[in-house]
């Protein structure tokens, strides 16, 4: 089969190796479509050893390994969860950037046939914005979301879903707030609104850090948080601490948001399913596996790029 292996910093080579075989308990999935996650996009800069990455992908079962439970079958339409029992996928074992890849049974999650495959690789952050959005009540709530990447946007729509009241937007790239303005989120340029006038001043009850890395992002987040509001960071990277005067004050709640579950998986699916949260427009680009350079490259400035194995 083919795979694409990160040989040097920002560089893939595509390599033929024999096609992966299910051991017990594990599944072989035929992958059609996997994501460039913002993680990778770090990952790949930088200099380790050659490896098959991807943890956001769909595909269809295509062969079962000894010992997997019956309802599992071969043509099932499937998204893999990508931390497992037997380790995690694109990381220390081999993920999505390959025409296939072997998956723990446990680990699938179920595609419905309208769902393309494309849609369903992007089960895994939208269920990242499941978790967050469930660390703290959001219905009925203002919510600010801080970054419009991937994260950011799966979280403002899944606050969205989950009944906030309003929910706004903020990042810097007009590129990436025109996505967002496409799934009807209200957005806030911060560059050209450097106070964030736009927002409903006191009146932001939780808010979400999804940028990462800039500490003023973090103050800002806590900044517009009204009193006994919530701010959720699902980032790290900041270097100078959280403003303890604002916590005080403001009588703030801070919740850390990592990672996901079985259950927000499936959630996730049905959420894309309905179309409650529509994931289509966060695809900026689709690219064939052979052509990976080209994907990575294309990943500045995008929210998701799709590679097709
Ligand atoms: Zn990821």
């Amino acid at each position: 089969m083919k795979a694409a292996f990160n040989t040097e910093p920002r560089q893939f080579e595509i390599r033929d190796v024999p096609k992966p075989e299910p051991a017990h308990g594990e599944v072989l999935v035929r992958v059609r479509a996997c994501g460039i996650c913002g993680a990778d996009k770090h990952e790949f800069a930088g200099k380790r050893p050659a490896r098959i990455a991807g943890h956001e992908f769909a595909g269809e079962v295509e062969g079962l390994g000894p010992g997997v439970p019956a309802h599992v079958k071969v043509g099932q339409r499937v998204c893999v969860a990508p931390i497992t029992t037997a380790g995690v996928l694109g990381y220390s074992r081999p993920g999505g950037f390959a025409e296939y890849c072997t998956a723990p049974a446990s680990a699938l999650v179920s595609l419905p046939d309208h769902v393309s495959f494309a849609d369903g690789a992007l089960t895994e952050p939208v269920a990242v914005g499941v978790h967050a959005s469930t660390r703290t009540t959001v219905e009925g709530r203002t919510c600010v979301v801080f970054g419009a990447g991937t994260i950011g946007l799966v979280t403002a729509l899944c606050c969205r879903a989950k009944g906030a009241r309003e929910v706004w937007i903020v990042d810097v790239q007009q590129r990436y707030l025109e996505v967002a303005a496409a799934l009807g989120l209200r957005s806030v340029n911060s560059e050209s609104d450097s106070d964030l006038k736009e927002l409903p001043q006191g009146g932001v009850e939780v808010s979400f850090e999804c940028v990462g890395n800039v500490d003023a992002v973090l103050d800002a987040a806590l900044r517009v948080t009204c009193r006994s509001g919530s701010v959720v960071v699902l980032t790290t990277g900041h270097t100078k601490g959280i403003p303890t005067h604002l916590l005080l004050s403001r009588q703030l709640t801070v919740y850390g948001s990592m990672g996901t579950t079985m259950d927000e998986l499936q959630e996730a699916v049905g959420l894309i399913a309905s179309g409650r949260v529509p994931v289509k427009p966060l695809t900026n680009v689709t690219f064939p596996l052979g052509r990976m350079n080209e994907a990575f490259a294309a990943t500045v400035g995008a929210q998701k790029v799709m590679v097709t194995p």
